[in-house]
C-alpha cells in the first residue's frame, strides 16, 4: 500500500475555511490570505505576509467602542449588559429572549449594539463614530485609518439579524435611540479598516506596553483583557483560551487582535473563518506563536 505524500500543514489548515458569507463585500475576499504583525515593548514591529493590507475589523471594533463607553460612563454600562461568556453564536436571538433583553456580554452582537446605543446618547451618529475612529487613530498613531462605506452599506443591506436584535432590545427598553440610527453607527464602526500593523499598534495600550497611549488606563485595560479572554471568540472562547491561552478579539473579516499582557500586541488577518466565525488560520497562527514564544497569561 502506498501512503499519500505528506501534505504541508498550512495547506490542511487553509483548505476548509471560507470568508464571511453574510456580508457580500467580505464574501468575495480570498480566504487563504494571511498577515501578521507583532508589536513589541521596545516599539519595534515584526511582520509577515499581508501585514500592511487593510482588513475590515468588524467585531474587533467592539473592544474600542467599549473602551469609549467605559471612559464616558464607567461601570454604569453593566446595568444594561452582562459580562459572562455566552456559549452561543455571536448573533443569537434566543439568548436575548431567555435573558429578557439584557445581553450576556458586550462582545456578542446584541451587547455591542447596546454599547453603541450608549455611545450615541444625546449625539448624532457621526459624533459617536468620530469618537471611536478618533480613539483607534490615536492608539495606532495613524490618521489614515478610515471607514469603508461600501462594507458598511453591504452590511446595511443584509444585516437582518442585527436589525432583529436591535428591535428586540428596543422592545425590552434596552435601546434608548432609534434602532436604525444605532445600527447605522454599529455597521459603520464594524467597517473600520486597519492593517495588522495598525491593529497591533492600537493594542499596545491594552497590552500595557511601554509608551503606549495613556488613553486606556491600566484598570480599564485589565477589564478589557478579562472580557476578551472570556468572551472574545463567542462560543469558541473556551477552545481559544485552551489552545492559545491569551486574551483576543476576533472579527468576521478574519482579523484577530491578540494581547500578551506586558509583552506584545499582535494583529493577525486571514479571512477564512472557522465554525465559530473566527479566523481559522489566524487561530492556528496565534496558537503556534504562543507556544513557540511561551506566551500565556496562565504562567
Ligand atoms: N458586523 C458583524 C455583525 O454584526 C460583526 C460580527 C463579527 O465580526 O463577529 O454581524
Amino acid at each position: 500500500m502506498r501512503l499519500a505524500p505528506p501534505v504541508p500543514i498550512l495547506d490542511v489548515i487553509r483548505c476548509y475555511a471560507s470568508s464571511c458569507s453574510y456580508i457580500p463585500e467580505l464574501a468575495v475576499i480570498a480566504p487563504q490570505q494571511f498577515g501578521i504583525a507583532i508589536s513589541l515593548p521596545d516599539g519595534g514591529t515584526v511582520t509577515a505576509g499581508d501585514a500592511a493590507k487593510p482588513l475590515s475589523i468588524q467585531s474587533i471594533s467592539k473592544v474600542f467602542s467599549l473602551a469609549c463607553v467605559l471612559g464616558r460612563i464607567g461601570d454604569q454600562i453593566w446595568t444594561r449588559v452582562g459580562r459572562e461568556p455566552s456559549g452561543s453564536r455571536f448573533d443569537s436571538i434566543q439568548l436575548l429572549e431567555i435573558e429578557h433583553g439584557r445581553p450576556r456580554n458586550p462582545f456578542i452582537n446584541a451587547g455591542a449594539i447596546v454599547v453603541t446605543d450608549e455611545l450615541l446618547a444625546g449625539r448624532a451618529p457621526r459624533e459617536a463614530l468620530a469618537e471611536i475612529l478618533g480613539l483607534v487613530r490615536t492608539l495606532a498613531e495613524d490618521d489614515d485609518i478610515h471607514i469603508s462605506e461600501s462594507v458598511a452599506q453591504s452590511e446595511t443591506m443584509t444585516g437582518h439579524r442585527n436589525r432583529a436584535l436591535a428591535h428586540y432590545l428596543k422592545s425590552y427598553n434596552n435601546l434608548l435611540n432609534n434602532p436604525e440610527h444605532v445600527l447605522g453607527t454599529y455597521f459603520h464602526q464594524c467597517a473600520i479598516e486597519m492593517s495588522c500593523i495598525q491593529l497591533a499598534k492600537a493594542g499596545r495600550a491594552i497590552a500595557g506596553l511601554p509608551d503606549a497611549s495613556a488613553i486606556i488606563s491600566l484598570p480599564k485595560a485589565r477589564r478589557l483583557n478579562a472580557l476578551m479572554m472570556l468572551c472574545g471568540q463567542y462560543d469558541g472562547s473556551g477552545e481559544f483560551a485552551f489552545r492559545v491561552g491569551l486574551p483576543a478579539k476576533s472579527g468576521v473579516g478574519g482579523g484577530l487582535l491578540v494581547i500578551v499582557p506586558g509583552r506584545a500586541s499582535i494583529g493577525i488577518w486571514s479571512p477564512g473563518l472557522n465554525v465559530f466565525g473566527n479566523s481559522h488560520m489566524g487561530t492556528h497562527a496565534a496558537e503556534r506563536l504562543a507556544h513557540a514564544m511561551n506566551w500565556a497569561v496562565f504562567g
